[in-house]
């Protein structure tokens, strides 16, 4: 049903690919920058879905003992990057049947697999990735890291253009419908995907 959708979406809203398109050409080098507005966004629908943000790794197990988050798909269509420790290498539930169908139809297209540098990452965690990156998201407060909640992965951005081009425009209409929140960091694809996804 999902992989389904992903493609009448795909297709019925190529217009907004158009309008993608418009926007590099106006500066931008990216489909979806990293923006103030998007992380407001993600802690928006955050507190939308009531889901929890996981403060270290004693939190981290709980919520995997309990199945409130869960592994990352062992599929030939997704390869994990041998630098996430294995603790963090859970999502939540919609985040994981979201990644498994973009990922088969990556493959389907490329013959190669998508790339998960991140998932889930405690706020402990994240405090120390400020100390190293200024640039990366705070751990509290409206625009706190939404990897805290299981619900985003960050994707490789090691692409070639057309790689890269397919994967915003598969992307597009789902960030349209206000499903997921994409940012192109430099390095990654950074995709929340928000329990309104499930109703795909
Ligand atoms: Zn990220």
């Amino acid at each position: 049903m999902l992989k389904r959708t992903l493609l009448v979406l795909s297709l019925g809203l190529s217009f907004l690919i158009g309008s993608a398109e418009a926007r590099k050409s106006k500066g931008s080098s990216v489909a979806f920058p990293p923006s103030h507005e998007s992380l407001l966004l993600q802690n928006q629908k955050i507190n939308q879905m009531g889901v929890e943000r996981i403060g270290d790794e004693r939190g981290l197990s709980r919520l995997v003992e309990d199945g409130t988050l869960v592994a990352l798909p062992k599929t030939d269509a997704v390869k994990i990057a041998p630098s996430l420790p294995s603790n963090r290498r859970y999502v939540l539930p919609i985040t994981r049947l979201f990644l498994l169908a973009l990922a088969r139809q990556y493959r389907a297209e490329f013959h190669l697999p998508l790339q998960v540098d991140s998932a889930v990452r405690p706020r402990n965690v994240q405090e120390s990735l400020r100390h190293h990156n200024k640039s990366a998201a705070p751990t509290y407060g409206p625009t706190a890291s939404s990897h805290e909640t299981g619900a985003t992965i960050d994707l490789s951005r090691h692409l070639s253009k057309k790689q890269t081009q397919w994967l915003e425009q598969r992307l597009m209409p789902y960030v349209y419908l206000g499903y997921i929140v994409v940012e192109e960091e430099r390095h990654c694809f950074h995709i929340f995907v928000s329990t309104e996804a499930a109703l795909l």
